[in-house]
């Protein structure tokens, strides 16, 4: 009646090491779900963050939760399978996202329609994606930058005690225009102000959580002195969060990671054009595979920051590609991701 559901964990190995204010990974154990009916798959997959309550356990946990949903659904009730599983745990954004990007996957194919035609979105209006160097010794961000040539826009993770170090190093190499993100880093508001004035002489276009999430009045503070816009992240999770960032931030990064879908994710991009905010649409560490469904949402957005599977080694799927900077969505019916044969 239902879907036969496959869920197995994968390990995506980084190219470099990957460094933020808070953690270091060299590599980050994904989950993927397939869910195969009427000789159709759907693909998804779970790029868990430790950040948001999530790990490789809980959200294995929560997937072979709701298989058994999965295995009795009908796709017809896809809206009514969504809320069963969302209502199975609170939180666990990851996996939701996953399960309901392998919903989405099936149901588009089975229709026979690409997955931006069923969202309404115009896959012509793609952005150019920016490009992350995370942190790292002076000589080693020097060579990422150099890596990273063919990228317009960088993103440099800060928040550190050398910030000015990485700064130099990247200035040394290139005069590209840059993002940056301090992954809540700056514990001190007039720390903060003093980083951003700094940046702002610097071509950085806009800093993203600067802060600590839950700081909303030092946020609202630094809002108002800042001469650079401020995006929040790790302050942002689903469409809930929105209306408590309004005069403390100008924009929002959305991930599907964090909403649990790209329906969470369609909602906040609505709510976020009424305070009004820009939208960036951004990503955890993660395979072809979820960069693509997420990309689904760059034309209704400001700013796009799909860049986790291109600091993989063994990516598992093809799909999104990139071309200096430019994302372009597969021109096929669903998500448009097939698994690459080697796997
Ligand atoms: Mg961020």
């Amino acid at each position: 009646m239902g879907f036969h559901v496959r869920i197995y964990s994968e390990r995506l190995v980084l190219r470099h090491q990957w460094r933020i204010s808070r953690q270091v990974d060299a590599f980050k154990d994904n989950v993927f779900i397939e869910i195969e009916r009427d000789g159709i798959v759907g693909l998804g997959e779970a790029a868990h963050n430790p950040r948001y309550d999530e790990s490789l356990d809980s959200t294995r946990r929560f997937l072979d939760a709701a298989t058994p949903v999965l295995e009795r659904c009908h796709p017809r009730h896809f809206q009514h399978v969504i809320d069963e599983i969302d209502m199975l745990a609170p939180g666990q954004g990851a996996a939701k996202a996953c399960v309901e990007m392998a919903l989405l996957d099936w149901i588009t194919k089975q229709a026979g329609w690409p997955l931006a035609r069923y969202l309404g979105v115009d896959e012509q209006r793609m952005l150019q994606t920016s490009f992350s160097i995370g942190l790292d010794e002076p000589e080693i961000i020097r060579k990422k930058v150099r890596e990273a040539q063919d990228f317009p826009i960088l993103k440099i993770k800060l928040g550190t005690e050398h910030d000015d170090e990485i700064i130099d190093a990247v200035r040394s190499e290139t005069d590209k225009i840059l993002r940056v993100d301090a992954n809540e880093g700056w514990k001190d508001r007039e720390l903060a102000l003093e980083r951003i004035r700094w940046l702002s002489g610097l071509n950085v276009e806009f800093v993203e959580q600067p802060m600590p999430a839950d700081r909303h009045d030092d946020m609202k503070w630094l809002h108002q002195r800042a001469p650079l816009p401020l995006f929040a992240d790790e302050a942002v999770k689903n469409s809930r969060d929105i209306p408590t960032l309004v005069g403390g931030y100008d924009g929002i990064n959305i991930k599907i990671d964090k909403s649990g879908g790209l329906l969470e994710a369609l909602r906040m991009i609505s709510l976020a054009r009424t305070c009004p905010m820009r939208v960036m649409i951004g990503c955890m560490v993660a395979s072809s595979l979820s960069i693509t469904a997420a990309a689904h949402l760059v034309p209704l957005a400001d700013y796009a920051d799909l860049d986790g599977n291109l600091l993989l080694q063994n990516d598992p799927f093809d799909g999104i590609k990139v071309e200096k900077g430019w994302l372009r969505l597969p021109k096929r019916i669903g998500l448009g991701v097939e698994k690459k044969s080697r796997h």
